[in-house]
C-alpha cells in the first residue's frame, strides 16, 4: 500500500510516493516561505496532486518541525513557521482525499530508521539527530513515543549545564548547545580565535575568517589528520555519549541510531560517542548494552517516516 510523505523544511517542501519496503518510487520538491503558512498548504495540496496522478495512494504523512498535537491534526508551535495552535491537518485534508496526519518531522525521521533503516530488527531504539540543533526520537515497545501530548522526545532540551549556553528554547544549558552542528561550529570558531597557529588548516579553508568556519571544514581538515579537527569532534562526540548514557538509564533502548548532517564525519564522531558512552553509562558490565549505529537512511527519511507512520 503506498502511501505518500511531505515534509515541510524552513524553505522548502518535498514530498514522495513511499512503498511498503520504504522505496521512495517518485519525489517532488517546491520552495516556500516560511511566513505564508497559506502558500504552504497550497504546495502540499498541490504536490499531493500531482503525485496522485501516477500512483494510487491510501494515506498522506506530512512531517514539520514543531510541536504537533497527539491526535497527529494541530501544530501547536514551530520554531521556524508562523504557526501556532495551527489545524494543518484541516486545513489541507478537504483537498486531499485520502487520510491525511501530521507528525512531528524528527520522529518522522526516526520512524524511517526504524522501520527500514539502521534500526530495523529492534524493538526499541533512540534516534539522536545532530543536524544544525540536536532533534530525537524515540521508540519504545515498537511504538513511537508520543507522549500525553505529543511533544514526548525533544532530547535537545534536556538541560545538560546549569548556567550554560542560552538556547533558542528560552533556557540554558540545553544539550542541544553542546551536541549538535552549530555546538561544532561554535567550538570551531572559538579556537580560532584563541588559537590561530592551531587552526591553520581550518582558517585556510574559511579564507582567514574564523566566522566563515563551517561544520563540514572541520570533518575534512579531521580526515586529513588535522589535530583540532580530530580534537573538536571528539569533544562533540563526547557530549553526545555522555548524554546518550543518560537516555540509556531512563530508556534501556537496543539500538542508539546517530543521524544528521554532523554525521558525515563518520567514526570520528561515532568513536567519540561510543568512548564517552561506555564511561558515562551507569553500572558497565552488569548490564546489557545499546549498540550505537550510523544512520542509514539519508535526506528523505522525513518523507520516508511520514508516509510509513500516515498507513500504520
Ligand atoms: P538541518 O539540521 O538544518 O536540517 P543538517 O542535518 O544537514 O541540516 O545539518 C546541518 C549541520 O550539520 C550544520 O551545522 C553543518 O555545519 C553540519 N554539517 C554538515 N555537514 C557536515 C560535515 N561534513 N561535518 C561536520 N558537520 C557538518
Ligand atoms: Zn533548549
Amino acid at each position: 500500500m503506498h502511501a505518500i510523505g511531505v515534509d515541510i523544511g524552513g524553505t522548502k517542501i518535498a514530498a514522495g510516493v513511499v512503498d511498503d519496503d520504504g522505496a521512495i518510487l517518485a519525489k517532488l520538491r517546491r520552495d516556500t516561505d516560511p511566513d505564508e503558512p497559506g502558500q504552504i498548504e497550497r504546495a502540499v495540496v498541490e504536490l499531493v496532486g500531482e503525485l496522485r496522478r501516477d500512483f494510487e495512494v491510501a494515506a498522506v504523512g506530512v512531517a514539520a518541525a514543531g510541536f504537533v498535537s497527539s491526535d497527529r491534526a494541530t501544530v501547536m508551535f514551530a520554531p521556524n513557521i508562523a504557526w501556532r495552535d495551527y489545524p494543518l491537518r484541516e486545513r489541507v485534508a478537504p483537498f486531499i482525499d485520502v487520510p491525511v496526519v501530521v507528525e512531528n518531522d524528527a520522529n518522522a525521521a526516526g520512524w524511517a530508521e526504524f522501520r527500514y533503516g539502521a534500526g530495523r530488527g529492534v524493538q526499541d531504539m533512540v534516534m539522536l539527530t545532530i543536524g544544525t540543533g540536536l532533534g530525537g526520537a524515540i521508540v519504545v515497545g515498537g511504538q513511537l513515543l508520543r507522549g500525553a501530548h505529543g511533544v514526548a522526545a525533544e532530547i535537545g532540551h534536556v538541560r545538560m549545564v546549569p548556567d550554560g549556553h542560552m538556547c533558542g528554547c528560552g533556557h540554558e544549558g540545553c544539550w542541544e548547545q553542546y551536541a549538535s552542528g552549530r555546538a561544532l561550529t561554535r567550538q570551531a570558531r572559538a579556537a580560532a580565535v584563541a588559537n590561530p597557529e592551531r587552526a591553520a588548516a581550518l582558517l585556510a579553508l574559511a579564507g582567514g575568517e574564523p566566522k566563515k568556519i563551517k561544520g563540514p571544514y572541520v570533518t575534512e581538515v579531521a580526515q586529513a589528520g588535522d589535530e583540532l579537527g580530530i580534537e573538536l569532534l571528539a569533544e562533540l562526540g563526547e557530549w553526545i555519549g555522555v548524554g546518550a548514557a543518560s537516555l540509556t538509564a531512563v530508556l534501556d533502548p537496543a539500538a542508539i541510531v546517530v543521524g544528521g548532517g554532523v554525521c558525515a564525519a563518520g567514526d570520528l564522531l561515532l568513536d567519540p560517542i561510543r568512548e564517552a558512552f561506555g564511561n558515562a553509562l551507569s553500572a558497565r558490565g552488569h548490564r546489557p548494552e545499546p549498540r550505537i549505529l550510523l544512520a542509514e537512511m539519508q535526506n528523505d527519511a522525513g518523507i520516508v517516516g511520514a508516509a510509513d507512520l500516515a498507513r500504520t
